[in-house]
This record gives C-alpha cells, structure tokens and sequence, in this order.
C-alpha cells in the first residue's frame, strides 16, 4: 500500500519550495498599477534585488522564465557575428550558448565536462589567444543544475583580468541565487541572470538581470535588441509601465517582496548560503555511505565545487530513474530527473538524478528526502552502504 497520500514535495531544482507567507502575500485582488502601493513596492524590490546580490548595479525585470533572461541577455549584450567564450560544465550552460547561436551570435565554447568546474587556467589562455578582441562577453554558470557543480566565479574573473581582456563577466545564478555565496560588485560581474521559481522561492514568472555600468554601455550598441528585451527603459523607465514593458506582473511583485523581506530581513544572506551548504552536505554525507556498499556515486568529487542548491548523483543498472519512481509513487516525493549526464530516451539516462534542497527547506525536509530515499533503495533490493540516514543525521547535529 502507499504511503504517498499527505503533502507532496516536490524536491526539484526548480520551481522551489516556496513558502505559505509567499502565497499568502499574493492571495488578494489586483492592485492599482498607475500609483500607490505597487509602485513603492516595486521600486523596493529592485532596491531588494541589489542587496540579495550584493550589487550596486542596474536591475531589470521581465515576465519571462530563465530561458527568457538567457535571451534578454544575448539581446543587449551582441551584434550579430560577435563572438561569445562559452564556459560549459553541464546542459544549462550549453543551452545558454545553443540560444546565442540561434541568434546569430558565434560561440567558442570550452568544455570542462560534466564532473569537474572550470579551470580559469584554459579560460585565461583562450582569452590571451583572442588577440583582436572578438570576444565580447564570457558566459559562466554559476551553478550547473545538471551536473551540479558550482563554478568559482572569482577566479574566471582573475582570469579575464590575467589576460587583460576588456570581455564582460555574464553569469548564469538561476539556480545559485539565494543558495549560494554571490558577490557581483566583489566579483566584477557584468551581467548575472536569475529567475524568480529557484532560489527566490516565488512561482516561476519573473526574471531578472543585472547589469554593471560597463554593460550597459556596451548594450547601447547592440544590434539584436528588441523592443521587449530592451534591458534599457526597464532599468530607467520615464513610466512605471515600462519597467516590465506592458502591464506589471502585479502578484508576483507582491511574492517577491515577501520572500526578500524572509531572505535579507529575517533569515540573513550569510544564513540563507550556510543553511543551503549544510543540507547539501547532509545529501553529500549520504550518498557517501551508500556509495560504500553499492554502485552510487555523487556526481561532482571535490566538496569545493558541489552546489548548496542541487545535488547530482548516479545510481547504477537504471537504480536512479526505478528509485525516482518509488519515491513519488510510495512516499509522496518527487526527485529530480538527471539532465544531460547520457542521451536523453538511453538505458544510461536511468542512471542519474538530481536531489533539490532550494529555497524555503530546512533539515527535516532534506532528512526526510534521504530516508525515504533509503527505504527506496531497501525496497527496490538495490544494493548500498550502511549508515546513509545516520551520516546525515551526524551533518544536522553538527549544525551549519
Ligand atoms: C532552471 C535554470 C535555467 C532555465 O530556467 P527556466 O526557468 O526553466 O527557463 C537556466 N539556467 C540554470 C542554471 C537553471 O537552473
């Protein structure tokens, strides 16, 4: 008999968790949206934006998913023929090129594959090569939500420096905001991307980019911006509804505001990154004991370059995708897909998946993911390590 009926969770690297107070603070009619209340909001929540990214920098918002931010990004940074140094260490990052390409960008890309970071070393070298200066901007992933390996996004940026090569810094932090340390002015970041249904624990609808004062320069020159993609009258807009080009996404912005105040008001950024790292760890703890008595493995080795908010791992014999399944059918919680670890429809791709511990989750969620995840593993006769759920317990006991 199952055990599914209850609350589900879906334990996915995106949409998040997402807390009651956030719905609640949308559950009301639509507000005016040529004055009052809105209007203050909004203007609060770009000031938020700024602070959850430790930025001084120009903020947009649009009513897009993260694949609409890859594209706004792409539309005010390139002319077409420029060229971009594509950083990939997993699907997400990839994508973001793909979608530069469609757009008549020319991408170089640099593949460290998919359970290892970026080594600055061969970015410094690739920009050191581009001696006419082609390349206009690099992208990063900050986290990969495929592979989950999270990138140094300091030391790209040392690289970029080493080389003297005036390229803009743009970062992908779709499933790194609000999980994991992000400092765009320490960093020197230029453009940095990020989606409202992650990190930010609000449904998906919104996307953001941030943008220095060097990218902002260079957009005004730009020739595959659109009007809607247009980064610059939603930065400065002379109207308010020109920050979202058309009608405000009214509740959302109401969402947003709620789960800032919990993020930077209440809980505090550096708690916000040590709570995720220290579930992340708990999941890691796991893994590790499974891994000694069975053919389970965490994707990415070093813990440096493992995310707070995702973590990716292979179960072998198609064990991840039967585990999956068990786990939502019998205890009411759904695992991530693996994405890009083998050809999507193989009897490969059944071997991986992905844990979320994104956004409103706490320890007793993230144990209690792991320990059905070993009754699974107990149901399904796949063989594995002792002492997974006490080795994660050992994680939460020793606090973040
Ligand atoms: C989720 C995600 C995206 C895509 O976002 P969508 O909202 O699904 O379009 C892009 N990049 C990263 C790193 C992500 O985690």
């Amino acid at each position: 008999m199952s055990l599914a009926h209850g609350r589900s969770y879906l334990a996915i690297p995106g949409p998040s968790v997402m807390p009651e107070r956030v719905l609640a603070a949308m559950h009301r009619s639509a507000p005016n949206i040529y004055e009052g209340d809105l209007v203050d909001l909004t203007g609060q929540v770009v000031a938020d934006l700024r602070r959850v990214a430790l930025s001084t920098s120009h903020v947009a918002i649009y009513i897009c998913n993260g694949h609409g931010t890859w594209e706004a990004s792409i539309a005010n940074i390139f002319s077409r023929g420029d060229k971009v140094l594509s950083l990939q260490t997993g699907r997400f990052g990839q994508g973001w090129a793909a979608q530069a390409e469609a757009m008549g960008v020319t991408v170089e890309a640099l593949d460290f594959g998919l359970t290892t970071p970026v080594d600055p070393n061969r970015v410094e070298a690739a920009l050191r090569a581009d001696t006419g200066h082609d390349i206009k901007a690099v992208f990063l992933t900050h986290v990969d939500t495929a592979t989950s390996i999270r990138n140094d996004v300091a030391a790209v940026r040392a690289a970029m420096d080493a080389a003297g090569h005036p390229a803009l810094l743009a970062v992908d932090c779709i499933a790194s905001l609000a999980c994991d340390a992000f400092r765009f002015d320490d960093w020197g970041v230029d453009v940095m991307i990020a989606a409202s249904q992650k990190g930010l624990m609000v449904p998906p609808g919104l996307g953001f980019v941030w943008v220095s004062d060097k990218a902002l320069a260079v957009s005004r020159s730009a020739d595959l911006r659109t009007p809607y993609w247009d980064w610059a009258p939603r930065i400065a807009p002379d109207f308010y509804y020109q920050h979202f080009c058309g009608t405000a996404p009214t509740h959302h912005l109401f969402g947003m505001a709620e789960s800032l105040k919990m993020i930077l008001d209440e809980e505090g950024l550096p708690h916000v990154w040590a709570r995720h790292q220290a579930l992340a760890r708990a999941v890691a703890a796991a893994f590790e004991a499974w891994g000694q008595g069975g053919d389970l493995a965490l994707n990415v080795a070093d813990p440096a370059f493992r995310a707070g908010s995702v973590t990716a791992a292979r179960i072998g014999q198609g064990g991840a995708e039967r585990l999956r399944r068990w786990c939502e059918a019998e205890a009411g919680v759904t695992l991530g897909i693996g994405l890009g670890m083998a050809a999507m429809g193989s009897a490969e791709a059944d071997d991986f998946l992905r844990v979320a511990h994104m956004g409103h989750v706490n320890a007793h969620m993230t144990l209690g993911v792991l320990a059905v995840m070993e009754a699974g593993l107990q149901a399904l006769n796949i063989s594995h390590g002792a002492g997974g759920i006490q080795a994660a317990a050992a994680v939460v006991a020793a606090g973040a």
